[in-house]
């Protein structure tokens, strides 16, 4: 009865834990939920400020699909300045979030049949969109062993005649992982070779706690620069999730394709995001490293406080707000999988957390950090109970 092209596509897997949480709320229990993708803290005042100085002068019309031009020159200028990179205003295209420039860039490049090659753990979205469009995502495992990393050689060794794109994920949802600059510049030599385009999301790039070189537009332009596009976004940097703003920095003359999509669909984002926006990229970028060493401080906390039990082992993510958890050394027969984890642990410590089983990781765990420190301690001490109380019955025993 539906499209055939969504036979494929499926919904996320963490509707039955977050239908759960729901339950429980409003039954009256006081759940902690580290299932959250978005940062916690109220957009920047200045960003406030500049959207409702555009209602109150009524700037509340169509602009271009592209968005507007002084818009996309604020973009040029804040990769120019955190990169070095030379932008035009041509190459960058306004879009509701970096979903939607995930999904311009998979609408116009990929064909039925066209494999796509991507990192797992992943977003979900990212092979799902693949699939939305009918092409097949192609899967290269990662694991906590190795941090997460991302090698240009097991990425390369998935290339094959069919391969259109590979989409990079850095810093990655779910495991916080970065990929590494040498890594990136092999890859995108061996793309160049092939012709294959690279997608990189670059959501989370304001959020990296170590000083470690993470510069891919500059890796990847200075290799690959007609075949590579960024997808970014102004909701986790700024605190801006609801505003819908994201944008694509991508060759001319798909940024022209792309323009025709959007403009047959969605057209421009909202006017005064568009206003917010400016405001966002072009104002002092202070708030953004406010909230950056917060997230910090979360994340070394959380980690210190789970890590304490060797059940849970976990490698300190370096961006993005999510610990990745292994916990397979505190399942039993009573708690045989990670979601079998996530449901006991929100029924009998009313803690929400996502199960790997939504990343294609079964065995891990996606707690996310933004979320106050008090919140992380109460829920952090919750699972540490939890994890206890599942350690085979020495206890019960002595
Ligand atoms: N990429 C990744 C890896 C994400 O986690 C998200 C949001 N969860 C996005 C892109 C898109 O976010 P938005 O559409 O709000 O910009």
């Amino acid at each position: 009865m539906f499209a055939e092209r969504l036979a494929q596509v499926s919904e996320s897997a963490t509707m039955k834990v977050a239908a759960e949480a729901e339950r429980l709320r409003r039954a009256g229990h006081d759940v902690v939920d580290f299932s959250v993708g978005e940062p916690d803290f109220p957009t920047p005042e200045h960003i406030k400020t500049a959207a409702k100085d555009a209602v109150d002068k009524n700037f509340t019309r169509y602009t271009a699909v592209a968005g507007i031009p002084e818009l996309r020159e604020a973009i040029c200028a804040r990769y120019k300045a955190d990169y070095g990179v030379a932008i035009t205003p041509a190459e960058v295209l306004l879009t509701f979030g970096g979903k939607q420039a995930l999904f311009n860039a998979a609408m116009a490049l990929m064909n039925k049949g066209d494999e796509v090659i991507t990192h797992a753990p992943y977003w979900p979205t990212i092979p799902e969109q693949v699939k939305l469009v009918e092409a097949t995502p192609v899967i290269v495992e990662t694991n906590w062993q190795d941090s997460f990393a991302v090698h240009a050689d097991t990425i390369i060794g998935a290339i094959t005649p069919k391969t259109k794109a590979i989409i990079l994920n850095s810093p990655s949802n779910p495991t916080g992982a970065l990929i590494d600059e040498a890594a990136v510049a092999a890859v995108a030599d061996a793309a160049a070779k092939r012709g294959i385009w690279i997608i990189v999301d670059l959501c989370y790039e304001h959020l990296i706690y170590e000083d470690v070189p993470h510069n891919l537009p500059k890796v990847l332009f200075d290799r690959h620069r007609d075949k590579t596009v960024l997808a970014c976004s102004a909701s986790k940097a700024y605190a801006m999730t609801g505003w819908r703003a994201g944008w694509t920095i991508a060759p001319a003359s798909l940024t022209k394709v792309f323009n025709t999509i959007q403009g047959q669909t969605t057209s421009n984002i909202t006017s005064v995001t568009q206003k917010a926006l400016i405001a966002a990229l072009s104002g002092s970028q202070e708030p953004v490293a406010v909230m950056r060493d917060e997230f910090r401080r979360r994340r070394d906390s959380i980690h210190s406080w789970l890590t304490a039990n060797p059940g849970i082992q976990c490698v300190k993510p370096k961006g993005a707000f999510y610990l990745f958890p292994n916990i397979t050394g505190l399942l039993t027969d009573s708690v045989r999988s990670s979601m079998d984890f996530a449901q006991q642990l929100l029924e009998k410590e009313h803690v929400v957390v996502t199960p790997g089983e939504a990343f294609e990781a079964p065995g891990y765990l996606r707690i996310s950090y933004a979320t106050s420190m008090e919140r992380l301690r109460e829920g952090a001490d919750r699972m540490l109970r939890f994890a206890e109380s599942l350690q085979p019955a020495k206890a019960s025993a002595s």
